[in-house]
């Protein structure tokens, strides 16, 4: 691929043909502002292409089963494994993150490749059932699962390569084809890993990305049978929208707000290690970020005082292998311009930050590691997701005012509460989002073992576990009559006594009670 300012057409192979490209746009590196690559658009010409090319290979897909799929995907993994510095370094260039948040891209893909590979019998294999009733049973039943032929992922910045690949991977070992449309501001790794699927993996031509702004990512959902978005819930909303013109279903991850939960027994060294890191990793970027922290007020002050003592120490800038730093740019120009809204609509109400509370001077986009106290919800810095390093710490009477606030949220993503287990647990369990951590953060997203998704405006549908990879399947029942007459009884002609016998033998099967069973009422 090229870079600097050359045109590229990053993603697709080139099979569009003439006429494809419909503008372009430019990438920068956010750690230095520097332009790295300008990246041709595809049409939604372009992009419909591109989808019907890989539907047409994806039956022979399909056919591979399982095990089949698996041992490309298991080629994608050893690729990813023995390029892994070849992709941090592209990681880096177009997020501005640091080495270590960039590292958590691969190690989860692989992980990922691997817990599908060996769940996706369970999770999808052909079911037999056992039919409920006995005039059933002369049938056996089956239930398979068979792949929405092409699903079409919309990613977001924060996580490129996560939050694209991490979905095609149960998209394709279900059986699908799947075209992805990067985020604008992050498509070059992924077109990297896309590349090598095809040049150096030699994988069948059932994975392609396309690239583009929001249009095409509306060409994109008119085009494929399931769209997987990830990004705000702004944008959720119109590609739901548009994917009800076409009833394609969708599964939608969006945004949080995620609130953390200090009891008063908690370790509170364990406790405001882990805030600093939940909300400060990838320049809290994060979905799943911790967000905003409820202190019950015995542990207040403690607990206020580690967690700025821990922020304040993180060291902040690009970084390479040698020389490792803890936090990174902010990936997207515009979202430091919420964090900075964010944070002086909070200072401009009456909060404090306990260190941080600004923009670092360029060149690059950085936004100091900060911790706010006296916030309420009334600021935007409670209410909004603010997507940066920043927290705000409330201090309440007890738990049942931390969890009446961390519920107080149009968001319901994750959430995490730490105090002594079993309290900590009784209190988990009654906060309303799709997953939380009892005295830890953001490793909900590790375990792929359980569903992960949105409650309230975070989300419709789950990755991860069984219906993370369900859902890129249709159900088709599949009914067998292993014997049977000439003629059911059922069927015609419809004679008196062929009916009455029809509604005695139901009657007999249905009733739970002799003299209902006998055609007498009860
Ligand atoms: P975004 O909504 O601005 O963009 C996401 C993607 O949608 C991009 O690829 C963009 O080009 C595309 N897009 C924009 N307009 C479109 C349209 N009209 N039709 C189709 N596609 C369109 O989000 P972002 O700023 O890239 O990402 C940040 C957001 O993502 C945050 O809100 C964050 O919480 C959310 N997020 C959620 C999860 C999760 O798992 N729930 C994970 C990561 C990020």
């Amino acid at each position: 691929m090229e870079s600097g300012t050359a045109e590229t057409r990053a993603g697709s192979s080139g099979t569009n043909g003439d006429g494809a490209a419909a503008g372009s746009f430019e990438v920068h590196n956010p750690a230095t502002g520097e332009l790295i690559a300008t990246v041709a658009i595809d049409s939604p010409q372009a992009v419909a292409e591109t989808v019907a090319r890989v539907r047409a290979n994806q039956a022979e897909w399909e056919a591979l089963g399982i095990e089949g799929r698996h041992h490309w995907l298991a080629q994608l993994r050893d690729w990813l494994l023995d390029n892994q510095e070849r992709v941090l370094d592209t990681m880096q260039r177009e997020t501005g993150k640091v080495r270590a948040d960039a590292s958590n891209e691969p190690a989860y893909l692989v992980d990922l490749i691997n817990f599908y590979g060996a769940k996706a019998a369970k999770f999808i294999g052909e079911e037999s059932v056992r039919p409920h009733s006995p005039l059933l049973a002369s049938k056996k039943l089956r239930v398979q699962y068979r792949p929405h032929p092409v699903v079409g992922i919309i990613s977001p910045w924060n996580f490129p390569l996560i939050l694209a690949l991490g979905d095609a991977i149960p998209a394709l070992q279900a059986g699908a084809a799947v075209v992805i449309k990067p985020s604008e501001f992050t498509p070059l790794g992924l077109a990297e890993v896309v590349a090598a699927w095809k040049r150096e993996i030699g994988g069948p031509d059932v994975l392609d990305c396309v690239q583009g702004v929001g249009e095409t990512g509306g060409a994109l959902v008119d085009a494929v049978d399931f769209i997987q978005f990830t990004g705000s819930d702004r944008t959720g909303r119109k590609v739901m929208a548009r994917a009800a013109e076409t009833l394609t279903p969708v599964s939608l991850e969006l945004g949080g707000k995620d609130p953390m939960i200090v009891l008063a027994d908690a370790d509170l060294d364990r406790a405001a290690n882990a805030a600093a890191w939940g909300g400060m990793m990838n320049s809290g970027q994060i979905c799943i970020s911790v967000e905003r922290i409820y202190v019950e007020e015995p542990a207040y002050d403690e607990f206020v005082a580690k967690l700025a003592g821990e922020v304040g120490k993180l060291s902040q800038g690009a970084d390479d292998a040698r020389a490792p730093k803890d936090v990174g740019a902010m990936t997207s120009p515009n979202q430091i311009g919420i964090v900075e809204d964010h944070v002086d609509d909070a200072l401009a109400a009456g909060a404090r930050a306990l260190t941080g509370g600004k923009r670092v001077p360029g060149p690059g986009d950085y936004f100091e590691p900060t911790v706010l106290v006296d916030v309420d919800h009334s600021m935007k810095v409670m209410r909004d997701e603010t997507f940066g390093p920043v927290v705000g710490v409330m201090k309440v009477r007890d738990a049942e005012e931390a969890l009446r606030l961390a519920n107080d949220s149009r968001y319901g993503l994750s959430g995490s509460v730490f105090g002594e287990k079993e309290r900590a647990e009784g209190i988990a369990r009654r906060v309303e989002c799709g997953a939380v951590n009892v005295n830890d953060v953001l490793v909900n997203y590790l375990a792929s073992d359980v569903p992960m998704g949105g409650w309230k405006e975070s989300g419709i549908g789950y990755r991860h576990g069984e219906p993370g990879i369900k859902k890129y399947c249709r159900t088709e029942s599949v009914v067998i009559t292993r014997f049977g007459a000439k003629r059911e009884p059922s069927w015609y002609p419809y004679t008196r006594g062929r009916r009455g016998l029809v509604g005695r033998v139901a009657r007999a099967f249905n009733a739970r009670d002799l003299r209902r069973r006998l055609g007498m009422r009860g």
